[in-house]
């Protein structure tokens, strides 16, 4: 019999529409741009295509709109291996799209329509519960409603289904969603959001992991670029370093580090080693270009640099 998948994640999916230009028109301008690419993106599919290329067996809770976007996204999740029978289409709104402007020194300006994402509900998460039921680990961020995120995290809570939350975009979080979170992975600028602390060391960083764990949350991985990430549990506390890599893009170092987290602490790997395969999993996505396209498979994993 076919394993139903292990891991759940419910979260965003956008397609990214890219222009390269050589500078940012002003307000009223019209400029003539270069390149133009179309890229599905969103943080939870990105997250949900990084656990299932790194050995997770994926489900993704998802909404998207009656259109061309939402059928290209559908596909492409398949291609990935991912279960997609909790992604559903919303008849009013749009699929998400991000409307990027990429200029010559490679800074962006980005504009989000979320569209069928803010849709996603309660009563939509419910109608897929079966997901989380047969899951061992619920990974979400917050390109979502926040009271589909405390309903779901509550139900695994209640299950004893392991929740990580990648609190991105940093928004303030309910105490009711904190306590039911097995791991919080914040990097440094939402950890000083969400804490008010600034971590700048060791010692910064075990304070404002102690915000999270007063709160309830078990464990705490504060991501830190390249440094790694520092790490707090009952069992261990301290920095994990990330393989020293040549960085190109660090565009979905985040997402990878958490899709990969997901995939391994589903697949039975302690707490420790589940880090230290995720640091391994986004040095790797930072020495190649772009977002999905950077995000590397087990096999890829294998081999040198
Ligand atoms: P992004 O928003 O760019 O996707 P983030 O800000 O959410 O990333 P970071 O803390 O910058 O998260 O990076 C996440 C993880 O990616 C780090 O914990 C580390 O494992 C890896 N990483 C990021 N930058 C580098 C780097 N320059 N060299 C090696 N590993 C890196």
């Amino acid at each position: 019999m076919i394993k139903p998948p292990s891991i759940l994640v419910a979260g965003s999916s956008n397609t990214d529409m890219v222009i390269m230009a050589d500078h940012f028109p002003s307000p009223g301008e019209t400029i003539l741009g270069g390149r133009f690419l179309m890229n599905p993106g969103g943080k939870g599919a990105n997250q949900a295509v990084a656990a299932a290329r790194l050995g997770g067996n994926v489900a993704f809770l998802s909404k998207i709109g009656k259109d061309v976007f939402g059928e290209e996204t559908m596909a492409h999740l398949k291609t990935e291996g991912i279960d997609v029978s909790g992604v559903a289409v919303d008849d009013q709104q749009p699929s998400g799209v991000a409307q990027i402007i990429v200029d010559k020194n490679a800074e962006n300006c980005i504009v989000v329509a979320p569209g069928a994402n803010m849709t996603l509900s309660p009563k939509d998460a419910d109608t897929h519960i079966q997901l989380l039921e047969n899951a061992e680990v619920l990974l979400m961020q917050l390109e979502i409603p926040i009271e589909t995120i405390v309903y779901l995290a509550e139900k695994a809570h209640e299950w004893r289904k392991k929740t990580i939350l990648n609190p991105a975009p940093a928004q303030k979080l309910p105490d009711e969603l904190y306590a039911c979170l097995y791991a919080i992975t914040p990097n440094e600028t939402e950890t000083a959001f969400l804490t008010g602390i600034k971590v700048t060391d060791e010692i910064t960083a075990g304070q404002a992991a102690d915000f999270f764990h007063k709160k309830g949350v078990k464990t705490v991985i504060i991501t830190l670029g390249a440094a790694g990430a520092y790490v707090s549990s009952v069992d261990f506390k301290g920095i994990l370093s990330a393989p020293a890599v040549s960085a190109l893009d660090t565009t979905a170092a985040g997402d990878t580090f958490n899709g990969a987290l997901a995939a391994a602490l589903s697949n039975g790997k302690d707490l420790e080693s589940a880090v230290a395969f995720a640091n391994k999993a986004a040095a790797r996505a930072v020495t190649k270009m772009g977002a999905q396209s950077s995000i590397p498979t087990l096999e890829e994993l294998s081999k040198p640099v």
